[in-house]
């Protein structure tokens, strides 16, 4: 493999992609790079795998090049896992950080602090044109918060308090944050993988 194509148009998570592909001589493209516009892959699956897996397997058939997606949320197990794979949405098709948070303080508000546990969960899919799929998930287990603590990150992180930290993960530093992030634990055993392959 020399050149793989990210889902995503993501910035952050381009950056992050690249800096792990570079290092094993692997060239970077992201769906920001291409020509022609990929319409979206419909997230139809139930699990996290199965949507990362999907989106991957999609379009390294559409492009005959291999590609990784990625698919991530909340669990809260107050909630029986919601939102789950329904975290950007969870409030309306519109995608609000701000309103979905909201809906989870609410839905927990009868809920006492130390049953308001909850993981992000991240899953990984590189999958190659021929049919050949590797998913790598990465967990990150914490609490719930009362209310929304903190202006960096995005998504949950004000209101997400990691297990054995202080503060929440949206007053973490982004390095702090990808040294304990679902994301930063799934990018890390993917990097692995690539090593022994
Ligand atoms: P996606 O996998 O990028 O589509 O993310 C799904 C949704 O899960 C996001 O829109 C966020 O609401 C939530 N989410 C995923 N990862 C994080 C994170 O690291 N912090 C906060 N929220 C997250």
């Amino acid at each position: 493999m020399d050149k793989i194509l990210i889902a995503t148009k993501n910035k952050g998570k381009v950056k992050d992609f690249k800096t792990l592909f570079n290092k094993q001589g692997i060239e970077v493209i992201s769906l920001l790079d291409l020509d022609e516009e990929i319409s979206d892959v419909e997230e139809t699956g139930i699990t996290f795998e199965e949507n990362a897996a999907l989106k991957a397997e999609t379009i390294a058939e559409l492009m005959q090049m291999p590609v990784l997606a990625d698919d991530s949320g909340l669990a809260i197990d107050a909630l029986d896992g919601a939102p789950g794979v329904y975290s950007a949405r969870y409030a309306g098709m519109e995608k609000n950080d701000q309103k979905n948070i909201e809906k989870v303080l609410d839905k927990l508000k009868n809920i006492p602090e130390q049953a308001r546990t909850a993981q992000f969960v991240c899953a990984l899919a590189l999958a190659d044109p021929n049919g050949d799929t590797v998913i790598k998930q990465g967990y990150c287990k914490g609490h719930i918060t009362l209310e929304p603590i903190g202006d960096q990150g995005f998504g949950y992180d004000p209101i997400f308090k990691p297990e054995d930290y202080p503060c929440t993960m949206a007053q973490l530093t982004p390095e702090q944050k990808s040294a304990i992030s679902h994301r930063g634990q799934a990018l890390r055993k993917l990097a692995d993988w690539l090593a022994l392959d």
